[in-house]
Parts: structure tokens; C-alpha cells; sequence
């Protein structure tokens, strides 16, 4: 079904009204509140909702008219898809352009700013080329899958409050590295800093109990939507100080987030089985089951990404590739009684797939510096250089067969600080 905007929009526009992501926009001078992306403009949701015509429900003119998503995160699947017909009826059905037109800004003339307030943020490992490549690189001499990859979605808890919106300036980090052949560690500026193409998953509804998990049936009731995400990473810190607890002060400096949130409505025609789980078999709060829409509780998404350095297209990255599902990730997390709240933050691990043209990492792209990479502008890369930028973007296809976006997400690295 193919619906029709009165607004002025192409229908190749990827933010046409398949999409509406939310985000946090301000006005000079205006308090941060809650907009809607449509085309090249950003709805002043509040605004509208203060009109009077949501219907019954929460008030969710005071809820959108808020600094970050997380009351809205708060209220649930039933109300997001309130919030979704709603902005589907007022953006489609001319009656109520007078009334809506005033509260449209373009998005040249806001400010983006995080959109949500990150609680806890998980990051996960869960693409099996990734895995293999980094381990190939990492432990040259072992099996590059670990024992235990095929059996839970591996995870460390990163730090949330150094997520950043796109467009946040990225200080090259300093700390200790240990180069081969030195005796000792030397502390500076790190030498090696790459990125990590992901996709992040924004937890909402209901906070969970102390001791109660949540099943892969029920993760839809806590997801509410997706975020491009780059989780920044020094490889030469991370390689000396990652055994045996695994990532710390080489990720811990930044991770970049894009301003929008696309819903897991919007990626209701996104969503693809998994390439394949069946070995080694799962333990059971694992295992997806067919859903009565035909379709699994463990599923894949079918997002098309770009990673842009400098100007260049250096990758495309597919997240259909990934081995472990989002919803696997939120069960794994809580199978052990810990709860999830919302504002939470789940990032999939880099995206890559088979090939050298979609590796999500330049760790993997310039095989840890054995292969640089061109770009467009006649120089060669390996690792970032001060002064670089790196923008991620991503496209799905949506539910009326158009594509629908998530975006940018972009950062350009700063030198270090002394
Ligand atoms: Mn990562």
C-alpha cells in the first residue's frame, strides 16, 4: 500500500511517511523537544499534539515536549503505534495541512542534538565475518572464532556517556600501547584508530524486573527502534589491554550515534530470516520460533550501508550478513535476571560481510595496515588521520516498497591533547 503525503515530497524521498524517525531538535533560542523527519524537515510533534487531535491516551504533548525520547521510550509498543497512525493521518489526509504546515521546519534551520538520554549500552560481536577476520588478525596462530561464538551472542558493556550525536568532533584518544618489538608499553596518542560500522538498537517500554528475563517472543515489546552507530576503537590500546576481560579504554573514549531513530515499525518489510544458526544447535532461550506471520522471533534486518571516508565510498556493509539476531541480544542479556530499561542501548558489533568491499572496519579493510586503502582525493589510508571524516549511512526498504533511510552518522577526528 502506497501512501500519499500532501507534502511537496518525491517518491524516492527516503524520508517520506513510510519512515517518520523520531529525534531531539531545537530552534535558536528554543528549548531541545521532540521532531519528526519528514523529507528535508523536522515536525514539531508537541506543537501539533498540544492541538488536541492524538485521541485518548497519554498526553503526548507534554511527552514529546521534552530534551531526550526517554519518555516516550517509557510508554510502549501500544502507544508508539498510536503516535505512528496519527502522524500517518496528519501527514496524509489534506485536511490538515493548515494546521500542521506551521509547525514544519527545514532542517537547515534546527539543531540536532542526541536524542535520547543512553542508559546502560551493550555492545555486541555479532557478525561472524567480523569475528573471523579480527581473529585472524588478533590471534594469527588460534581457530579465529572462539569456543564459545556459535553459542551466545558475545557482548561487553561500554560506556555510556560518551555516546555522541553525529556531527560531535572525535579527539584522537591517548593511552598505552605496546608495539611488537618494544620491551615495554609506551603511553601517546594512539597510532591505529579505526572505526566500527554498526547498527544500534534503543531499548523502550516496560523497564524489566531484577530477575526476570525477557524471551525472544517479547523482545518486540522493548525495542523501539535503530540508530546508525560507530563505535570508535584505538586497536593498538585495545590489543594490549583486551586479555582477558576483553575491551575497555579503547573504545571507552567516543561512540557516535546518528540523530535519528528509525522505528521497528518503519522496518516491518526489513525484516529477513538469518543466514543460518543451525550449527551448532542453540540452547532453547536462544532458538527462534515461527511466528503465526510466518516470520521468527529471531530475526535478521535488511539494511544497505555505506561507509564514507573522506568522500570516498570505501565499503558496503549489509546487515543482513549478521549471524545473531537483535532480539538473541536482548535475551542473551537478561537470561541471568538483569534488567533492561528505557533509554538503553544495544549495538550490534561492526557490520561485514564476505568481502573486502563490505568490511565495517578498516582494521579488516587495510588488513591491519597491510593493505591501505585509496581514496578518491589520490592519497592512501590505512588508519584514521587527524582531520578525517568518516560518515555512515544506511537505506531499507520499507513498507510500501519504498526505500526508507536512516541517515548519517558522521565524525571527523580532532588531533589528540596533551
Ligand atoms: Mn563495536
Amino acid at each position: 500500500m502506497t501512501m500519499t503525503t500532501w507534502l511537496d515530497l518525491s517518491d524516492d524521498d527516503l524520508f517520506g511517511v513510510d519512515n517518520l524517525p523520531y529525534g531531539v531538535f531545537s530552534r535558536v533560542g528554543e528549548a531541545p523537544r521532540v521532531g519528526v523527519r519528514v523529507g528535508d524537515l523536522v515536525l514539531d510533534v508537541s506543537a501539533v499534539a498540544a492541538l488536541g487531535d492524538v485521541g485518548d491516551g497519554p498526553d503526548l504533548a507534554s511527552v514529546w515536549r521534552q530534551s531526550t525520547l526517554n519518555a516516550f521510550l517509557a510508554q510502549g509498543r501500544s502507544t508508539w503505534q498510536i503516535a505512528r497512525a496519527w502522524l500517518t493521518e496528519i501527514l496524509t489526509d489534506a485536511v490538515h495541512r493548515d494546521g500542521v504546515s506551521p509547525h514544519l521546519y527545514p532542517l537547515a534551520e534546527v539543531a540536532l542534538h542526541l536524542p535520547l538520554a543512553v542508559g546502560d549500552y551493550v555492545d555486541f560481536y555479532a557478525s561472524e565475518h567480523h569475528a573471523r577476520n579480527v581473529g585472524r588478525i588478533f590471534r594469527p596462530d588460534s581457530e579465529p572464532l572462539t569456543p564459545n561464538w556459535k553459542h551466545l551472542p558475545i557482548g561487553y558493556h561500554g560506556r555510556s556517556q560518551t555516546v555522541v550525536v553525529s556531527g560531535t568532533d572525535i579527539v584522537r584518544p591517548c593511552g598505552q600501547r605496546k608495539p611488537p618489538t618494544a620491551p615495554a608499553p609506551v603511553f601517546g596518542p594512539s597510532v591505529r584508530l579505526d572505526i566500527e560500522a554498526e547498527l544500534g538498537f534503543v531499548v523502550g517500554g516496560p523497564a524489566t524486573d531484577l530477575g526476570s528475563p525477557v524471551s525472544l517472543a517479547d523482545a518486540d515489546e522493548h525495542f523501539f527502534g535503530v540508530v546508525l552507530l560507530n563505535d570508535w576503537s584505538a586497536r593498538d590500546i585495545q590489543a594490549w589491554e583486551y586479555v582477558p576481560l576483553g575491551p575497555f579504554l579503547g573504545k571507552s573514549f567516543a561512540t557516535s550515534i546518528s540523530p535519528w531513530v528509525v522505528t521497528m515499525e518503519a522496518l516491518r518489510a526489513a525484516r529477513v530470516p538469518l543466514p543460518g544458526q543451525d550449527t551448532p544447535p542453540l540452547l532453547p532461550y536462544l532458538r527462534g520460533e515461527p511466528t503465526t506471520d510466518g516470520a521468527n522471533t529471531a530475526y535478521g534486518l535488511d539494511i544497505s550501508y555505506e561507509v564514507d571516508w573522506n568522500g570516498t565510498v570505501v565499503s558496503r556493509p549489509e546487515y543482513r550478513d549478521m549471524y545473531w539476531s537483535p532480539a538473541q541480544m536482548l535475551a542473551h542479556t537478561t537470561v541471568n535476571g538483569a534488567t533492561t530499561r528505557p533509554g538503553d542501548l544495544f549495538g550490534s558489533g561492526t557490520i561485514s560481510g564476505p568481502t573486502r568491499e563490505s568490511r565495517g572496519s578498516f582494521l579488516e579493510l587495510s588488513w591491519s595496515g597491510a593493505e591501505p586503502v585509496g581514496l578518491d582525493d589520490g592519497t592512501e589510508r590505512t588508519f584514521l588521520e587527524d582531520g578525517d571524516v568518516v560518515t555512515l549511512r544506511a537505506s531499507a526498504p520499507g513498507v510500501s516498497g519504498r526505500r526508507i533511510g536512516l541517515g548519517e552518522c558522521v565524525g571527523r577526528i580532532l588531533p589528540a591533547r596533551p
